[in-house]
């Protein structure tokens, strides 16, 4: 997928022309075995494929062309060529572009499903034609597809930066810092509490790194680097198991390529290697 995502609320008017469908049963996407890209069904509707759906909402155009998100109503029987492909899978496949649009596609197929009844008053929700939304008709309650942003944290100190490992991890496999924004925070506020919360230290010269959203759960990763301030390096010991400083060119197992702490890590390591400043 190399064209452009344009999202839209409306869906056009019925021209007969063929759409994609990011048809998901649970939390797996329906991929057609096709050897173009992408590797979507690409009909009218997905009655067309013998398959019944539970929902379907418009999520914008790729290419020109319209896209849906649909729920699976079952999965016992997938039309020839075609199978379900989990969604993390997808999300770290040969097509990024592919992998961000499930992920759009499934967090608002998930909030549709989540908010069919107004959490205020039980009523049940009708979808707005003006903005991604749902609005009880009885109080006017409007709900938004949710995102939680979260920050991530690399911390750096000489050549070395700090890495953690979270208590639920394997042995020997490390990471940055990381944990969600509370109400009421700054991003900066939230990087300075969960550094001092996971491992005790206090940092300085906070720099934007970059985001990456994240669909299951829902969450906005934003992620910074800053240097070491102050502080001996205490793991928590609820969250986090293991804390240390490591030499750029000597790191222990590291989060795999498609997550940003990866790309942060490997960025930070890079500059570092060769006498830059990260
Ligand atoms: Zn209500």
């Amino acid at each position: 997928m190399k064209q452009r995502f344009e999202p839209a609320i409306a869906p056009p008017a019925e021209s007969g022309e063929p759409a994609y469908w990011f048809a998901f049963h649970k939390a797996e996407l329906l991929v057609a075995d096709a050897a173009d890209m992408p590797a979507l069904p690409h009909c009218r509707d997905l009655g067309e494929l013998g398959l019944n759906s539970v929902r379907r909402i418009y999520l914008g155009t790729y290419g020109g062309r319209p896209c849906y998100v649909s729920e699976l109503a079952h999965a016992e029987t997938l039309p020839a060529g075609h199978a379900l492909q989990g969604l993390r899978a997808v999300l770290g496949g040969p097509d990024p572009a592919l992998g961000t649009l499930a992920g759009r596609a499934f967090q608002i197929m998930e909030w549709d499903r989540n908010h069919q009844f107004c959490s205020r008053c039980g009523t049940p929700t009708a979808v707005r034609r003006d903005e991604r939304a749902r609005v009880c008709p009885a109080c006017r309650y409007t709900t938004y597809p949710p995102v939680s942003p979260a920050i991530m944290i690399l911390i750096v100190r000489g050549r070395e930066i700090l890495l953690a490992r979270k208590k639920e991890w394997l042995q020997g496999r490390f990471s940055a810092l990381a944990g969600f924004v509370e109400p009421g925070e700054e991003l900066e506020d939230t990087v300075r509490r969960e550094t001092r919360e996971e491992v005790g230290l206090e940092i300085t010269n906070l720099r934007y790194f970059g985001s990456q959203p994240w669909p299951c759960p829902p969450q906005l990763m934003l992620a910074f680097t800053a240097d070491y301030a102050s502080g001996e390096v205490t793991p928590d010991g609820i969250e986090i198991a293991e804390a240390a400083f490591f030499d750029c060119e000597k790191l222990p197992d590291l989060p795999g390529g498609i997550s940003i702490s990866r790309r942060m890590i490997d960025s930070v390591t890079a500059k570092l290697a060769r006498g830059a400043k990260p």
